[in-house]
């Protein structure tokens, strides 16, 4: 997608270790024109898909997500990161971490996920797969079925969109970083 493209070569930052930041406009300030514009993209690319609700993980999904619910007419649920004392019958999956080095907890209440669900999965990035491998993980759990999966960023150098399409898995990313070497972002 040409806009984010721009952007991200315009504000982007690359960090040590493959990451880029783009706290300027998803993960910290956010650009809600540009989130519109993704989640059209998305809702284009996922018009012939037959799903009855979105997933994702707090809290850079949550924007992406919400705007493509929006534009679906879809219900989204946000797995959680820490497990409130009210939440009772829920599913749990552990995610590995690769920009914090530690592995979390997700979970989700059972009342929000269950067999007849088939499911758009949005996150932010795409590097490793860990956080969509929790996610499948999850629907495993309770039979509901992944009918897509949505990357603002995906990073093809590290491994996780091919993990997830020789899964078979239908995978779209809205802008792919083939390497951030020596601190300069190659996008495809
Ligand atoms: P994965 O689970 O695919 O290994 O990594 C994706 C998750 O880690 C995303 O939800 C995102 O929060 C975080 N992440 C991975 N790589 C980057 C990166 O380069 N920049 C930022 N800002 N977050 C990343």
């Amino acid at each position: 997608m040409e806009t984010l493209k721009q952007t991200i070569l315009s504000q982007g930052k690359c960090f040590p270790g493959g990451i880029l930041k783009v706290d300027g406009f998803i993960n910290h300030q956010m650009d809600p024109k540009l989130m519109m514009e993704m989640a059209e993209e998305f809702s284009t690319r996922f018009a012939t898909v037959k799903a009855n609700k979105i997933l994702t993980v707090e809290a850079s999904g949550i924007a992406p997500a919400i705007m493509l619910g929006y534009l679906l007419n879809l219900p989204v649920v946000f797995a959680k990161k820490k497990r409130p004392l009210t939440m009772g019958d829920m599913l749990q999956a552990e995610v590995f971490s690769f920009t914090k080095k530690q592995s979390y907890n997700i979970c989700i209440s059972k009342e929000f996920l269950g067999k007849n669900d088939k499911i758009i999965f949005i996150d932010d990035f795409l590097a490793y797969g860990n956080a969509a491998k929790g996610i499948i993980g999850l629907c495993e759990q309770v039979g509901a079925e992944i009918v897509g999966m949505g990357f603002l960023i995906e990073k093809s150098f590290q491994d996780g969109g091919s993990y997830l399409r020789d899964l078979g898995y239908n995978v779209h990313s809205l802008a792919i970083i083939d390497s951030l070497e020596n601190c300069e972002i190659k996008i495809r």
